[in-house]
C-alpha cells in the first residue's frame, strides 16, 4: 500500500506524509533485485529487447547517480530519457520500487538547460491568460489554408515543430462560465471541474459532457477561472511546478467545494500526488479530489436512466489511471449503466500507447512503433468507438481516424 491508496478519491485513513514515512518502508534504489518482473510490462523493453532498455537497468543506472554520486555517461543519459513515465514497473514490482519518484527526482537532478522554444513553451502552459489570446491565432492558422505550405516547406522541422503542428486540432474559443446551476430540484452540493491546460481548449467536449452529467444529477458546477496547469508537464521535465501546484490548492481550497473533479487522468494522476509536495493545503486538496468517472458511478441516482445503444466500444485504460490513479475498472463499471452497449477492454492496456505526456513529440520515433501496435489491437476489437480517459492520449491516437470519446462523453450522448 502507498501513500496514494491513503487519499485518493475522498478516502482519508488520517495519516499524515510523516506517519506515512515512519510506518511503511519505501524501498531505494538499490532495493531493485534484478528479478525482472517488470520487464514485460515495460514499453520500452517491449520496442528495443535490450537490457539498457529495462527499469532494473535505469534503476541501477539511478541508484550509480544518487546513491553513489558519479556521473552518467551519454548513453546511459538516452536510455534514461528513452523512458515514457508510463510507471507500469512500479504496480509489477515485488520490492515496491517507487520508480516514478526515483526518475523525477533524477530529472530534477540532471536538468539540461531550456531551448528557447522549451522556454516559450512551459510559459505558456504556466500562463492562461496569455494561452486564451493565442487560440485564436492557432482557429485562423488551421483555417487559413497555410498548412499544407508550411509543412512541405520543411520549416517547421527546422523548428522542431512539426510533431506538435501535426497534432493541432481546432480549438474552443469560448471561455466557460464560472458557475452551473443543478438541473434538478433539490441540489446534492457544489463540485469544482478542474480544466486542465490542453483539455481546456482542446478536449472542451469532454469538459461540457462532464458539466452536463453533473448537473443532471443535481450537483452545481463551479469552474474557477484562476485555476493552472496541473504541472505534470513541469515535473515531468525536471522543471519546477511549485507555483501551479500552490495556486490550484489555494483555488480550490478557498471554494470549500465537495469535491474537486478532473476528467484527464494525465491532470489526475498530477493532482493526486500534490500531497507529497510541501504544501499546508495539499492533503485538503487531495482528500476532496476524485476521477470524473469515480464521482459519477458513486453519485449516480438509480432514477435517471440512459438511453439504449447497439454500439461497440474499446475501452484504452491511460498508463495513469492504471499505475497512477489505479481506478480504471470504474470506467467498466460506469459503461455498464448504458443498456445495451457492449464494452471490450485493449489486449495490450498494460503497454503504453506512446503518447507519454510531451514524449510523443520528444521522441517521435519510440512513440509511433507504439502506436502502431495499439492501433493494431484497437482494430482487432472491431469496436465503433474508442475510450479513453485521457485527452493526450486520445490527440496522439485520433491521428488515424478513429471516432474516440472519453467515457462521459458516451454517457452524456444518451441522456434520456
Ligand atoms: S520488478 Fe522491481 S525488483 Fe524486480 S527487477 Fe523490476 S524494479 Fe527490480
Ligand atoms: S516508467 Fe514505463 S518506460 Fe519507464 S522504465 Fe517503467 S515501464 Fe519502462
Amino acid at each position: 500500500m502507498g501513500f496514494d491508496d491513503l487519499h485518493y478519491g475522498n478516502m482519508d485513513f488520517g495519516l499524515t506524509q510523516d506517519d506515512f514515512n515512519s510506518k511503511f518502508y519505501v524501498p531505494a534504489a538499490n532495493d531493485c533485485m534484478r528479478c525482472g518482473l517488470c520487464l514485460s510490462s515495460c514499453p520500452t523493453y517491449s520496442l528495443f529487447q535490450i537490457e539498457a532498455e529495462t527499469p532494473r537497468q535505469r534503476i541501477r543506472t539511478i541508484d550509480k547517480f544518487l546513491n553513489d554520486n558519479q556521473p552518467i555517461t551519454t548513453e546511459e543519459r538516452k536510455h534514461l530519457d528513452n523512458c515514457l513515465q508510463c510507471w507500469a514497473c512500479e504496480p509489477v514490482c515485488p520490492s515496491k520500487m517507487a520508480y516514478g519518484a526515483l526518475f523525477d527526482e533524477t530529472q530534477r537532478q540532471l536538468a539540461r538547460p531550456l531551448s528557447l522554444l522549451a522556454k516559450l513553451a512551459f510559459w505558456l502552459i504556466a500562463h492562461k491568460r496569455c494561452r486564451k489570446m493565442l487560440m485564436p491565432l492557432l482557429a485562423l492558422y488551421l483555417k487559413s489554408g497555410i498548412q499544407k505550405p508550411l509543412r512541405k516547406s520543411g520549416f517547421l522541422k527546422k523548428l522542431n515543430l512539426a510533431e506538435a503542428e501535426a497534432l493541432l486540432i481546432k480549438p474552443a474559443l469560448e471561455i466557460l462560465k464560472a458557475h452551473y446551476p443543478s438541473k434538478c430540484r433539490e441540489t446534492c452540493g457544489q463540485v469544482g471541474l478542474f480544466t486542465g491546460c490542453l483539455t481546456d481548449h482542446f478536449d472542451r467536449v469532454t469538459l461540457n459532457a462532464a458539466i452536463e452529467l453533473l448537473t443532471a444529477i443535481g450537483y452545481e458546477v463551479m469552474v474557477p477561472s484562476k485555476q493552472s496547469c496541473c504541472g505534470a508537464i513541469h515535473q515531468h521535465n525536471g522543471q519546477p511546478a511549485d507555483q501551479l501546484i500552490a495556486n490550484n490548492i489555494d483555488v480550490y481550497n478557498d471554494l470549500n467545494l465537495d469535491a474537486v473533479i478532473f476528467t484527464a487522468t494525465g491532470c489526475g494522476a498530477m493532482l493526486s500526488e500534490y500531497h507529497t509536495f510541501d504544501n499546508p493545503g495539499a492533503i485538503t486538496f487531495c482528500d476532496k479530489l476524485i476521477d470524473v468517472n469515480d464521482f459519477l458511478l458513486n453519485n449516480w441516482p438509480e432514477e435517471i436512466k440512459l438511453k439504449p445503444t447497439n454500439l461497440k466500444v474499446a475501452v484504452h485504460e491511460p498508463c495513469n489511471q492504471r499505475n497512477v490513479l489505479k481506478n480504471q475498472q470504474a470506467v467498466y463499471k460506469l459503461l455498464e449503466k448504458i443498456p445495451g452497449l457492449t464494452v471490450v477492454p485493449l489486449a495490450d492496456n498494460h503497454l503504453c500507447c506512446g503518447a507519454g505526456g510531451s514524449y510523443m513529440l520528444t521522441h517521435p520515433e519510440n512513440a509511433t512503433e507504439l502506436r502502431v501496435k495499439r492501433l493494431n489491437s484497437i482494430y482487432a476489437t472491431e469496436a465503433d468507438k474508442l475510450t479513453t480517459s485521457n485527452f493526450g492520449c486520445s490527440l496522439f491516437l485520433n491521428n488515424m481516424g478513429l471516432t474516440i470519446e472519453h467515457p462521459i462523453k458516451l454517457l452524456s450522448v444518451q441522456l434520456q
